[in-house]
Order: C-alpha cells, then structure tokens, then sequence
C-alpha cells in the first residue's frame, strides 16, 4: 500500500483541541506514516504564532535583556497543550534548555526551529510515533544552501527504520551541525521533502482553508475552490502572489511526479485541491484556473528613434539593472521603445541612479518612469487550446471602464498578464473573475 505524508500547519495544531482533530485524521487512515508539523500557529486574530514569540526572544537576547516575559508565553502555551493532550514527555526540562540556550546567545535560527522541534516532540509523545530530529536528515551546506540528494539519501535511510515517525517542519542543520531554517513557511518545504524521500503516493499538506480559492477571497466574495492545478500553473499563481503553499515546496515532489493535496483540519471531509503535473484535459473545462495579482510596480518607459536597428540596446539597458542588482518582471517592446517593469521594491531608492544610468549608457530620446501599476495574472493550462480567453479579458475590463496599461502573454500561453492603475487593482480582478466563473 503506498504512503501518504501529511503537513500540518500552524492553526492546525495551534491548541490540544486543533491537535486532536489532526489526531482523528491521522488515525482514519494507516497509511498517513508520516507527519511533518509546523509550530503552534494562532488560535485567535490576534494572537501571537509561536515562532512570531521565538524570534523576538532571540532579539531581546541580543541586546543582552531577560526574555523572561515573552518567554513565559511560550511555556504556557505549550505546557496547556502537552497538559491536555495528557503527554508522559517531560515538556518543562525541553523548555528550560530552549530557555537557557536562547539566553545564552544561540543563533536566531536555533531560536526558530524550537517551536517546530518541540511542537513534534509532543505530538510524537501524544501519538506513540517516533520522533526524527530534522536536523539529523535535513542538511544544508555552511553557506546555508540546501543539499537536496544528501537531505533525501539521509531522510530516505532514517525513515527505512520507522513506520510511523514526526519529522518537524521547517529547519535542518549545516555540517558543522549549527542549525539553519528555511524561509518562514518553511514546513512546507519539508513536508514535500519527505515525500519524496519515501516515494510518497500522496503528499497531504493541510491547514485552514478547503484548498486553493481561484483569487484572493479578500478581494472577491467567496470565490470557487480549485479542484485540480497544475506544479506549473500554482508556480504562475504563487509568483503573483497567490499564497497557501511556501513557493519552494513545490520543487521535491514535482520532480518526481508526488501530487499534493491541500486539505482543511477543519473541514476534513472536503476534498481540497489537488496539485499534480499533468491533467487529461477535459472538454468542458473552464479554460481559466485562477487569477492573482500585485500591486506597486513601476514601468521604466524609453523611446529611441531607431532604437530597433541599434545593436546591443537591450542588452545595456538590462546591465544597467543588473548593475543596480535589479530584477525586472516584465518587458513589453515596440520598434522604437522598451518598457521594463520593475517592482517598487526593487527600485526602492536607486531610482535616479539608474535613471542617470541608462541616460548615459543609451542616450535613449525619452525616459521616464510611470509608476502606480498593478499587475493581474489570469492563469490557465487550457488557455492553449481555446480561443477568446484574452478576449474575454479585455473585454471584461472595457467594460468596466478600466485602462489596461500593459498587456503580456507568456510564451508558455499559461498566463495573461495585464498592468492597470494601483486604484483599479480590486475592480479588475472582480471583472475578470466574473467574466470567466460566474
Ligand atoms: N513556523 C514557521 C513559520 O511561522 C514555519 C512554518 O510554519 O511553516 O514561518
């Protein structure tokens, strides 16, 4: 029978009552073997995630302050959950060293990674599962870059021994063995680590929501859930800013075909979204899968008469950014203009420079900078196929009186990509959304 790995994230195991939830979904099924968790995330609005309260310990320590106090919060919390989930671990000794170490000036990432490692102590104890340190079989070289084949040859060997095992989410360890974390969200990452170390069948990744929505449901009123997405076209939509899954944990899995299933803790008879690598297309699909977006972005606009026989002009305009270690995210040409649209991050304080910059490498007629665009991705594998899409869309956004400055569709013929004003950025996402799902 195959193997499922499961990742919960943090509102999942956020209180013992979440945990017991987790617990009735491991238990329902035997072949969920492997349980990759992240740490106790928030129960309400506003409160504090526990890596949140690690990483501030960590900055007080640094200025030489007793983190008792926020420290105290973190003890409580877990001693609440191995209390009531009525755990043999001794959870007060593992705080005290946590304690202890922190105060004593360990690294930021050893601080992180307790909330994770302890949060899997626990559930291990509570389940009667082994526990598998990440930092015995997660590793990264001393510049703090992943080894992905040393990682899987390890987590691949470690986990032949265990039938039912927590690995925690989110950290591994360097050669000298210091700890190092990956980017926050981390536990994704693993999740999809373990899966592939144990040739999973299924890597079930769960948390609080019933799968992908087809746009942000802060900007449109309960939108459609995704069934099927593929690694590429969740790539397309995580890169605009569609978030659920950590955008690196899409890598492991996908290279060896494991789908992943986004599920909800809170709703586990939902079936979630699936994310796999290809999909029998159907007749009947809707040729749109989702729609992100992202505000503040600026077009770099030049115009050069003849700019299009002069060789070597994009070229010294793209140096210009590399120079200024900026990315560009789109770049749209006419014969005589060139438009880079650069994020305002990116640009954040280099902006004359780079200007004065192109002026003398291209001596271009015009350059100017137009700021205040958004950018909207309409994102779809069957986009390929079917005629109209990009119609629909320009049509949905005439409609509504809405400017699009820049148009760009990706050679992949997987997305649309339309700039409009910052100020029309909801309204537009709105119109597409309908146009193409209701
Ligand atoms: N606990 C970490 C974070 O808050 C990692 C994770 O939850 O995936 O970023």
């Amino acid at each position: 029978m195959g193997i499922k790995v499961t990742k919960f994230g943090g509102s999942s195991l956020a209180d013992a009552n979440q945990i017991r939830k987790v617990q009735n979904i491991l238990a329902s099924d035997p072949t969920r073997r492997y349980m990759v968790p992240s740490a106790p995330g928030k129960r309400f609005k506003d409160d504090d995630k526990i890596t949140d309260l690690l990483y501030k310990c960590h900055d007080i320590a640094t200025t030489g302050k007793k983190i008792d106090s926020v420290f105290e919060q973190i003890r409580t919390r877990y001693l609440q959950i191995a209390e009531q989930l009525g755990v043999t671990l001794d959870v007060s000794a593992e705080l005290d060293t946590i304690y202890e170490r922190i105060s004593a000036g360990e690294k930021k990432d050893y601080a992180a990674s307790r909330g994770e490692y302890l949060n899997g102590k626990i559930i291990a104890s509570a389940l009667g599962w082994d526990f598998v340190d990440a930092a015995e079989v997660i590793r990264f070289n001393q510049k703090g870059i992943f080894d992905a084949e040393l990682t899987n040859q390890l987590m691949a060997d470690e986990l032949a021994k265990h039938e039912y095992a927590i690995i925690p989410g989110f950290y591994g360890s360097r050669p000298d063995g210091t700890i190092k974390t990956f980017s926050r969200g981390g536990s994704d990452i693993t999740g999809s680590i373990v899966a592939r170390a144990v040739g999973a069948e299924l890597y079930e990744n769960w948390t609080d929501v019933s799968g992908f929505m087809v746009v942000d449901p802060r900007i449109v009123d309960d939108p459609k859930t995704i069934h099927t997405i593929t690694y590429r076209e969740l790539r397309e939509l995580s890169y605009m800013g569609a978030t659920v899954l950590h955008e690196d944990a899409i890598f492991p899995v996908s290279s060896c075909g494991i789908p992943i299933n986004i599920r909800n803790t809170n709703i586990p008879e939902a079936e979630g979204t699936m994310i796999v690598s290809k999909v029998k297309e159907s007749r009947n699909l809707s040729n749109v899968t989702g729609i992100a977006g992202k505000k503040n972005f600026t077009v770099i606009h030049l115009e050069k008469d003849m700019m299009n026989v002069e060789r070597g002009f994009g070229r010294k305009v793209l140096t210009v950014l590399e120079e200024n270690n900026i990315s560009f995210e789109h770049l749209p040409t006419g014969i005589d203009n060139m438009s880079l649209v650069v994020s305002d991050k990116e640009l954040d304080g280099k902006a004359d420079k780079v200007i004065a910059d192109i002026k003398a490498r291209v001596t271009p007629d015009i350059v100017e900078l137009q700021t205040g665009m958004a950018l909207i991705a309409v994102v779809g594998r069957a986009m390929v196929h079917s005629f109209g899409t990009a119609g629909k869309v320009f049509s949905a956004l005439g409609d509504a009186g809405i400017n699009v400055r820049m148009i760009d569709q990706g050679s992949s013929e997987l997305n649309i990509i339309v700039g409009v004003d910052n100020d029309c950025f909801e309204k537009a996402i709105n119109v597409i959304y309908n146009a193409f799902f209701n």
